[in-house]
C-alpha cells in the first residue's frame, strides 16, 4: 500500500453535492467521469495531496444505489494506491481477505481497481487502485 488514494462518498444528487463540496473546499471539482459498467457518475475534488470522489448512481442496480438504500449517503469506500494490483490481490487473498473482483477492472480516474468485501475488513469497503500508465 502506498497511500490513501482517495475517499469515496456516496451521494444522491451529484450536482448538489458538487456545489456543497465546492463551497467546503473553496474550489470546484476538477473532473467528472461516468463509469458505465459500474452505473456511477463520479466527480473528484483535490485538497492538498488528498482526493475526494463523489459517487452518484446512474441506475437502480448500481452498487451506489443499493448502498444509499441501505445506509443513506455517506462514506462509501477508502481507496489505497498500490503499485502492482495483481500482486496485492494475490497477497490479500492469501491473508484471508475476500476480494470482490479478482480480475482488476477499469475504474474512474484512469485506474485499475479491485474491492475487498467489507465483511473481511471491519465493515469498510476498501478499494485498491493502480494507475494505468
Ligand atoms: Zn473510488
Amino acid at each position: 500500500m502506498k497511500k490513501i488514494e482517495h475517499i469515496g462518498i456516496a451521494v444522491k444528487d451529484l450536482e448538489k453535492s458538487n456545489q456543497l463540496f465546492a463551497s467546503f473546499f473553496g474550489k470546484e471539482h476538477y473532473k467528472i467521469e461516468e463509469v458505465i459498467s459500474e452505473g456511477v457518475k463520479t466527480s473528484f475534488f483535490k485538497s492538498g495531496p488528498n482526493k475526494i470522489e463523489l459517487l452518484q448512481a446512474t441506475n437502480s442496480e448500481s452498487p451506489i444505489a443499493k448502498f444509499i438504500d441501505k445506509k443513506g449517503e455517506g462514506i462509501h469506500h477508502i481507496a489505497f494506491a498500490v503499485s502492482d494490483i495483481k500482486k496485492e490481490i494475490k497477497r490479500l487473498k492469501k491473508e484471508g481477505f475476500t476480494v470482490l473482483n479478482e480480475t482488476p477492472k477499469k475504474g474512474a480516474d484512469n485506474k485499475l481497481v479491485a474491492f475487498l468485501h467489507p465483511k473481511t475488513t471491519n465493515g469498510v469497503l476498501i478499494e485498491l487502485c493502480q494507475e494505468i500508465d
